[in-house]
């Protein structure tokens, strides 16, 4: 999905991401201790006269996890982040400067002129100049790709692929793209001529039902292309991993592994699919790397991603950011062309030659939409994280393999960087939460056991 924000419903979603971080921060203060001895007296009151429970210090805990990445290999990881926050500015300006090119020299109207001499219809005419365009901008920005998509992933120790097989890939995804967007830009048009003025409104539809029939199909036709998804070998971890999606209510068959190692050594898990294809994947650079506590632990907030319905939320939130998006290209687009379109030859959104621009009005927004599509994003992670916790009651083993994802991932931010750029909570925020979580419940059975980890 891709395309477009506003500042004003930035900020505001910006503000509501942060007043939603900021609560759990809350249970950290030192004002919860008293309260929370003497429940516990009153729970060993018909023991011997004495407390048991054991002393935990969540803020200790957190730092002491946190310490155990330090010097190269945290540097490593901050730079390969922080790396990615210039990225995608580059890339915004690449695609900028691209289309600028493209209308400025006039080569769009021509692709235009040559469609329209070769076809009988605007839809034929669409069709054609998508055809070109399309390869065009490939080609276009292929070095930035190879750079982003390979040599950058192999110099930081991420990626398992050879050349070949990552251009293999890499051609996969362009064919679906390109297919997609054959299909999907002859219909913005012909909707943008059907509907005039209120074409941004069936535009964001259309991007809303295409978003969603991707999504629907995933697991099924595309995942398959990349990976290959099997059920879960059978061992004492799979026994434990049925009973708690069981427990949880969620259908066993839709718990696969996959061979994430074919392209990176990164270690994840997701959930993908809605409705009746949704499925949760393991990795097996997880079930590699991590001891099987993790990879429940892992598992459990995968399962907090399916029993909450976040799929549907993603959808529901994110159909709202396309509909800004669309209203911001709209007005963007008449904005320039005021400016511009004499230069361009492009004077109505009806022409085609006008796509560049719509495209970069799209990638500008997206751009600007950055901070509010990744909070929306975190807050429903760190909702999996806190379901996990209570379905899996294993916080240590949730911290620890929190740090295995700190190859790819800068463990500490800043504030403000953290609501910008992280689409997931940092290392810090989750190890944070699973001690508190800790600290709550270190009078409990299972848990009182673990109060000298880690
Ligand atoms: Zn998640």
């Amino acid at each position: 999905m891709s395309f477009a924000r506003i500042a004003g419903a930035a900020l505001l979603l910006a503000v509501l991401a942060t007043a939603a971080t900021a609560q759990p921060t809350v249970s950290d203060l030192p004002q919860l201790g008293p309260r929370a001895a003497p429940t516990a007296h009153v729970q060993v009151g018909s023991l011997p006269s004495m407390d048991t429970t054991p002393a935990f210090n969540p803020v200790q805990a957190t730092d002491k996890y946190l310490s155990r990445i330090s010097g190269a290999v945290r540097a490593r990881s901050d730079a390969y982040f922080e790396g990615g926050y210039w990225l995608q500015l580059l890339d915004l300006v690449y695609a900028l400067g691209l289309a600028g090119l493209l209308l400025w020299s006039g080569i769009s109207v021509r692709i235009q002129d040559w469609a329209e001499e070769r076809s009988h219809g605007r839809s034929y005419q669409v069709i054609f100049y998508v055809a070109a365009y399309v390869p065009l901008i490939a080609a276009a920005t292929f070095p930035l790709t190879v750079y982003e998509g390979f040599f950058r992933e192999h110099a930081y120790g991420l990626s398992n692929q050879t050349f070949w097989q990552w251009l293999g890939d890499f051609g996969i995804q362009f064919a679906l793209t390109f297919a997609a967007l054959m299909i999907v830009l002859p219909l913005l048009y012909l909707a943008i001529r059907r509907t005039r003025e209120m074409w941004w409104l069936w535009g964001a539809g259309l991007a809303i039902a295409f978003q969603i029939l991707t999504i629907a199909i995933w697991p099924a036709f595309i995942a398959p292309l990349f990976n290959h998804y099997s059920p879960l070998p059978d061992s004492p971890l799979k026994t434990q991993i049925l009973s708690l999606a069981r427990a949880n209510d969620v259908p066993a068959d839709n718990v696969w592994l996959v061979d994430a190692s074919r392209q990176s050594n990164r270690v994840s898990a997701n959930v993908s699919g809605f409705l009746g294809t949704a499925r949760i994947s393991l990795n097996d650079n997880l079930l590699k790397q991590g001891s099987p506590d993790e990879v429940l632990a892992v598992l459990g907030h995968e399962m907090g991603h399916y029993v909450m319905g976040h799929v549907t939320r993603e959808i529901l939130l994110g159909g709202l950011v396309i509909l800004l998006g669309f209203a911001f290209v709209h007005w963007g687009f008449l904005f320039a062309c005021e400016l511009f379109g004499g230069q361009w030859q492009v004077r109505k959104i009806s022409e085609v030659a006008g796509l560049p621009l719509l495209m970069a009005l799209g990638s500008l927004f997206l751009f600007l939409a950055t901070p509010v599509t990744n909070s929306i994003s975190r807050t429903a992670e760190y909702q999996a994280d806190i379901f996990g916790l209570n379905a899996v009651r294993k916080p240590d083993a949730f911290a620890s393999v929190m740090l295995k994802l700190s190859t790819y991932r800068k463990l500490e931010p800043g504030r403000l960087e953290e609501i910008i750029f992280y689409d997931h909570p940092s290392g810090r925020t989750r190890i944070a939460a699973a001690m508190r979580w800790k600290k709550e419940h270190i009078a409990d059975a299972d848990i009182r056991d673990t109060a000298q980890l880690p």
